[in-house]
């Protein structure tokens, strides 16, 4: 067998073993091999590529890029095992922004290594220059709308700038010249590749993926984030084309479909328009997050008297959110559902689709607290329950459990569904402050005649009810 289809046969197990990752990935119970698949997948791809390359490359190449390898993984296991699990959102952003980068200097070295050599001898032949000039051309778009994008998203999720969108007069005109304005570049760049019009796309593509981002509220971030994914799955498949890697082409196409898919289920979970978040924002003129309304007193409560109302209680229901991951209050709330449960209470947990700042992330929290997965409910599932529930635990969730998202057209997050929890005869709030949750919305809830505000660091509070039970 020749090295090339060594390499082919390599790359075929690899791509089976990704599709077999991503099935997997898809159900709590088989993601650790879904994981597993993944791993092995990538090991196979880099030793085929690099048994590849050693044929065409030099000691030198060969040796910067085993050291370049080594330097890269060096610094993403440092990061990986140093994240905290309310920061993986902004180290995934920050990894797409590597891919998007990665996609424009693939881009930039297939314009400069072939069309700047126009009339040199290269490997790409006359009537095959147009269509490798689209592929660099539109490589370097995707790319670079990647990189700004989803820099724009880490500094947000990282809450290093606002979250709220920002509206620029005639915003959505603004995004639909710039993709004009990219066709009409394409072609002139295809016809005459030069560097002025590489350098004009490049520009355009950064400033666009900027804006595209900021246009978007802090709601639908959850959408723009697996978006985020798919653009740099495209930006992958693109990359594939201009280095003749068929695996990269493979993988960037699961990649990019898959977070086009999960985009979808996400707007549809959050009752979004899908090309509205797309187009950053498409249609949306912006509704101002500011809201001086007087909603009254709240009321507040302690752990003993929680303690209490639980004691009484047959049926619990906890909707944990963002804060339970900051508090890393879990254990306690595994170790309460426990007690609970030993004591012939029904306890359930309620889970927002767009809770705490990942797609999953209170399930990986809950599993990895060992809370049983059949007591762990999807909010579609458990929401029409609330009414007949005497007590729900509101354990560091805000946005997710607003009414206002059903109650109040002109919030920024009208039409989210939300988790009914008011419905319930009892709902304490643990929280820290009146702050308000990641959209930057006030929240009626904490106002009702059925709520009660549990103040202070969610663990704490819940380890002083488990004292006091
Ligand atoms: P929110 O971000 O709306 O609210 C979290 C609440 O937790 C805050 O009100 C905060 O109040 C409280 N909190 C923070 N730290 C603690 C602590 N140590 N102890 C107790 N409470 C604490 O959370 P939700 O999960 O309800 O909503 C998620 C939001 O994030 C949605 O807007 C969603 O769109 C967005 N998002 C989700 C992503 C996803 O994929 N899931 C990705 C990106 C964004 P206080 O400061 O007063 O304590």
């Amino acid at each position: 067998m020749t090295a090339t289809a060594a390499a082919s046969a390599a790359y075929i197990v690899a791509g089976l073993l990704f599709i077999l990752s991503l099935a997997r990935l898809s159900r709590h119970e088989t993601a650790k091999t879904g994981n597993g698949f993944g791993i092995a997948g990538m090991a196979i791809a880099l030793a085929a590529t690099i048994g590849l390359a050693t044929r065409s490359i030099s000691a030198i190449g060969l040796t910067l890029l085993v050291a370049a390898m080594a330097v890269g993984a060096a610094i993403g296991l440092w990061r990986a095992a140093k994240v905290e699990m309310t920061g993986m959102p902004e180290l995934i952003a920050i990894l797409h922004s590597f891919v998007g980068l990665a996609a424009v200097l693939v881009g930039w070295n297939g314009y400069l290594s072939v069309e700047a050599n126009a009339g040199e001898q290269t490997e790409v032949a006359g009537n095959l220059l147009g269509i490798h000039s689209a592929e660099v051309v539109i490589g370097v778009f995707i790319g670079a709308v990647t990189f700004t994008g989803s820099i724009v998203a880490f500094l947000k999720l990282s809450g290093r700038i606002k979250s709220n969108p920002l509206i620029l007069p005639a915003h959505n005109a603004l995004n639909l010249g710039a993709l004009v304005a990219f066709a009409v570049l394409t072609v002139f760049f295809v016809i005459d590749p030069n560097l002025a019009l590489l350098t004009a796309v490049t520009a355009l593509a950064l400033a666009l993926g900027w804006h595209l981002v900021a246009s978007i509220g802090g709601g639908d971030m959850p959408v723009v984030v697996s978006m985020l994914n798919s653009y740099s799955g495209w930006a992958a498949a693109a990359s594939g084309f201009l280095l003749g890697n068929d695996l990269l082409i493979i993988t960037g196409a699961l990649v990019g479909s898959s977070g086009a898919y999960l985009s979808y289920i996400m707007c549809k979970a959050m009752n979004r328009s899908f090309i509205s978040v797309i187009a950053g924002g498409f249609g949306n003129e912006g509704s101002a997050s500011t809201d001086d309304r007087d909603y009254g007193e709240h009321t507040e409560i302690d752990a003993d008297a929680v303690a209490e109302l639980l004691r009484e209680a047959e049926s619990v229901i906890i909707t944990p959110g963002y804060g339970m991951a900051v508090a890393q209050a879990q254990s306690a709330v595994a170790e309460l559902t426990r007690h609970l449960r030993a004591k012939g209470i029904d306890v359930r947990f309620g889970i927002h689709p767009v809770a705490g700042r990942l797609p999953g992330h209170m399930n990986v929290l809950l599993a990895e607290a060992k809370v049983p997965y059949d007591v762990v409910l999807e909010m579609d599932e458990i929401n029409d329950d609330f009414t007949d529930t005497d007590v729900v635990l509101v354990i560091g969730a805000n946005d997710t459990v607003n009414p206002a998202a059903t109650d109040d057209p002109g919030s920024p997050i009208a039409g989210m569904p939300v988790l009914k929890v008011w419905e319930a005869e009892r709902v304490v709030v643990f929280k820290r402050s009146m702050n308000t949750g990641y959209a930057g919305v006030q929240n009626p809830l904490f106002f009702r005649d059925n709520s009660r505000m549990l103040f202070g660091d969610a663990r704490e509070r819940v380890e002083d009810i488990l004292r006091a039970l």
